[in-house]
């Protein structure tokens, strides 16, 4: 792919941070991710680093404070940035595609007045973090597919009262559940309807009264990320915090797009980082009177890990162009990187970690933790199962696409 000046320079410097400080730390540290403590995993510095290199506010709009990018290739600059980030720390750079992700969404549905509160508080404080929350405990999949009935509608419900909005209910396994300071929440306005017209989202601080932040998902991956559980007991929403009433999930697309190819270039950063330490160790390490690469078997497996990885990165290159240019085909192509990636780099992660053999299985030698953050992909944004659904869907509408329940 051809970079603009601007994509090469931020990749530059983004790369110089990840090798200079988000690696050695993560080499140095390697503990720190199973602190029992959420809050204290990720030393504040990382944050503020990714704030020096300017990557922490992307998508916020420059009036705002934030750094625009040439809107034609956003969401090509977006996975560019996402990749590199990942191939430090997924976990980091889950914490931080969520302030983007959520900032494009914000900056086309919010009214004016919350956009300049909330963006310059997020351009404030480099530790400061938003979240989306779609998944209830009975309710995700059939939530992506959709199917577009009341008995598949959301739980949590919000009604209004008095000028304001009443919100009960929960929301599970939301990325920056725990440590946000503002939320996008999805509630149920209408349940005679089908969720696609009875969806509405708000927009929810953290200290609204009502809202509990029940407990941070301790997770087998991307731990820096703190995944969360909040509860909605007669939470209290002024009335201009509704940001799109009844129609929110189709709205959302401007979220869920950019969000399946930053999800995808995050796994890839996971499997370049996977290629170069097993293209090192196999270089390095002698068995057998030789070192690995030398016996075919463990060179075939590394041919394996760089075709799967440069499979991942073309289609990642068209799905991410077809997305920046609005194609008709841009959302099946955003579900196909996305599911594309999480099986395709699993098995990259598979490979780096037998190569290593019994090292590969070791906590402080550090190639187990790509094994487990590659894991998480498959059921993020979706399960492979209904992503699969999704393009079908896209391809079928009036057959894949329709509810499978009476007619
Ligand atoms: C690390 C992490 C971060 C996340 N971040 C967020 C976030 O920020 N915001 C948010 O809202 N959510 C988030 N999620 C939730 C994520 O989107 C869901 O986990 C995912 O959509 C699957 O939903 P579920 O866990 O409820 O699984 P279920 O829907 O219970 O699925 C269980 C199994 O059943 C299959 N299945 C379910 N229904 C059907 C069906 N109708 N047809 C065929 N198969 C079906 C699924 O494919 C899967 O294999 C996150 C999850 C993880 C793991």
């Amino acid at each position: 792919m051809q970079l603009s000046e601007e994509q090469r320079l931020m990749r530059q410097s983004c790369r110089q941070f990840v090798d200079a400080v988000v690696i050695p730390f993560i080499r140095k540290d390697w503990q720190r991710e199973w602190l029992m403590t959420p809050e204290d995993r990720l030393p504040p510095e990382i944050l503020a680093g990714a704030e020096e290199v300017g990557i922490r506010t992307l998508g916020v709009p420059e009036e705002f404070g934030g750094l625009e990018l040439d809107k034609t290739s956003e969401v090509q600059t977006f996975a560019i940035i996402a990749e590199e980030i990942a191939r430090g720390d997924s976990g980091l750079a889950d914490k931080l595609v969520q302030n983007w992700k959520v900032s494009v969404l914000l900056r086309r549905v919010a009214p004016r007045r919350l956009q300049e509160k909330w963006f310059q508080r997020l351009i404030e404080d480099p530790q400061f973090l938003l979240a989306h929350c779609l998944t209830e405990p009975r309710g995700a999949s059939d939530r992506w597919l959709p199917y577009n009935v009341p008995e598949a509608a959301m739980q949590t419900r919000a009604v209004k009262k008095n000028g304001e909005w009443v919100i009960n209910g929960r929301k599970q396994f939301i990325s920056n559940g725990y440590d946000a300071g503002l939320y996008v929440v999805y509630a149920n306005t209408d349940p005679a309807v089908g969720m696609l017209q009875g969806t509405s989202s708000f927009l929810v601080p953290r200290d609204t009264p009502g809202l509990t932040v029940a407990r941070c998902n301790e997770t087998l991956g991307c731990r820096f990320m703190n995944n969360g559980e909040l509860v909605f007991e007669d939470m209290r929403v002024p009335a201009d915090h509704l940001l799109v009433e009844n129609d929110a999930l189709g709205k959302a697309a401007v979220y869920f797009r950019p969000g399946k190819i930053i999800q995808a270039a995050k796994n890839l950063g996971v499997g370049v980082r996977a290629f170069e330490l097993a293209a090192d160790y196999v270089q390095n390490y002698v068995q057998g009177g030789r070192i690995l690469i030398k016996h075919q078997a463990v060179a075939l497996r590394i041919a394996d890990m760089a075709t799967r990885i440069e499979a991942v990165r073309a289609l990642l290159e068209r799905a991410s162009h077809a997305v920046d240019a609005n194609a008709p085909d841009g959302d099946a192509l955003c579900n196909m990187v996305k599911v594309f990636a999480s099986e395709e780099i699993m098995k990259v992660a598979q490979h780096a970690a037998e190569l290593h053999g019994g090292n590969g299985i070791m906590l402080d030698f550090g190639v187990e933790k790509l094994l487990r953050d590659a894991a998480i992909f498959l059921h993020m944004d979706a399960t492979v199962d209904i992503s699969k659904m999704k393009i079908v869907k896209s391809m079928f509408p009036h057959t894949a696409g329709k509810y499978a329940g009476p007619e």
